[in-house]
């Protein structure tokens, strides 16, 4: 097999710290006296399924303070929850039909860099056609947004807006809906990180079955 050398001395220790990273972890699944590192091995039950930002300072397991194995995870730019999106339409069929999860929680976090790019009309590459379901977002809601005047503000708005209609895209996917019709046990959350402190803000949108969602998005 081929095995190109960092020779980069740079690249080279940055890919090291890794590694020695994944020793340290080693230790301690070795080390856990709970015994619940080691059977991970066997097999996941979590009862969590979480869809935040792809950025780094939101991860899910540490901001829940949860183990692995607790949290079945789908991160993207932005916690977007878009219909046509495969890779998330099967993350969730698997967490809601498979996995049986009871909670669903839409995470997005202030400060966003993908809704602040939304917001802005400069041009970023490829992810400015993802970023348009943002943009989307801020149509419905451009006179709030706009009246908004500190522009650290108007993206933490549009952050709430933002997972306030991913929650509503999830609800409307056969999938939620049909397992509602299955049990009572699923609920779908809107929440926001505030980085600054860790803290995971309710939004209060939570969606226990279809009855909210209107004539049009509701299956019979
Ligand atoms: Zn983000």
């Amino acid at each position: 097999m081929y095995k190109k050398q960092l020779e980069n001395p740079i690249l080279k220790a940055s890919f090291e710290k890794i590694l020695a990273g994944n020793e340290e972890w080693v230790k301690q699944v070795k080390e856990d006296t709970t015994g619940k590192l080691q059977q991970l091995a066997q097999g996941q039950s979590p009862e969590l399924l979480w869809i935040g930002c792809a950025d780094s300072r939101v991860p899910a397991n540490q901001i829940t303070n949860t183990l692995p194995g607790e949290v079945f995870v789908h991160r993207n730019i932005a916690n977007m929850c878009v219909h046509s999106d495969m890779n998330m339409l099967s993350v969730l069929d698997y967490a809601v039909n498979v996995l049986k999860v009871k909670h669903i929680i839409v995470a997005g976090h202030y400060g966003c860099g993908g809704v602040s790019a939304a917001l802005s009309r400069n041009q970023f590459g490829i992810i400015d056609n993802w970023l348009c379901h943002i943009k989307d977002v801020y149509r419905f809601h451009s006179d709030e947004i706009d009246a908004i005047e500190d522009e650290v503000q108007k993206v933490n708005r549009l952050v709430e807006l933002n997972v306030a209609e991913q929650v509503f895209n999830l609800c409307t996917t056969s999938i939620v809906q049909n397992a509602w019709k299955e049990r009572n046990d699923l609920a779908v959350h809107g929440m926001v990180i505030d980085i600054a402190t860790g803290k995971l803000i309710d939004l209060n949108i939570t969606f226990t079955d279809s009855l909210g969602l209107g004539k049009v998005f509701a299956f019979k």
